[in-house]
């Protein structure tokens, strides 16, 4: 076992919101919550390639300095362009709060408002 290897929910484990320069995590429980129901609408796994980022590692890979992936409000999953119509349609009824869909690099981003609920 090693750090973060921890089941937070029924389908994901804190290691895939961790920051991969780092291993440091921040995790708000409502994207947890919205990820594990648009993981049972999905029906299918969802493969996250971005969720915590430190500001070093966020500034590298271009994130807006305010990026909600810095306060662990936000993933990005891996969806192929031609399923990202649907996902987005999907991630919609999970109640997320935005929803940006990247076409041509395979992933989708999807954030909570901590302010909401
Ligand atoms: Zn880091
Ligand atoms: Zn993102």
């Amino acid at each position: 076992m090693r750090l973060n290897d921890l089941r937070v929910s029924l389908h994901f484990s804190l290691r895939e919101f961790e920051c991969p320069c780092c291993h440091r995590v921040r995790l708000h429980p409502l994207l947890l919550v919205r990820l594990e129901e648009l993981r049972e609408a999905w029906g299918r796994p969802l493969l996250l390639t971005s969720g915590y980022r430190c500001d070093p590692h966020n500034a590298r890979v271009g994130g807006v300095p305010k990026s909600a992936h810095r306060l662990g409000l936000a993933a990005d999953v891996a969806v192929p362009g031609e399923d990202q119509e649907a996902f987005v349609l999907a991630a919609a009824d999970a109640h997320f709060h935005r929803i940006l869909p990247h076409c041509d690099r395979g992933y989708v981003h999807l954030a909570v408002d901590a302010g909401a609920s």
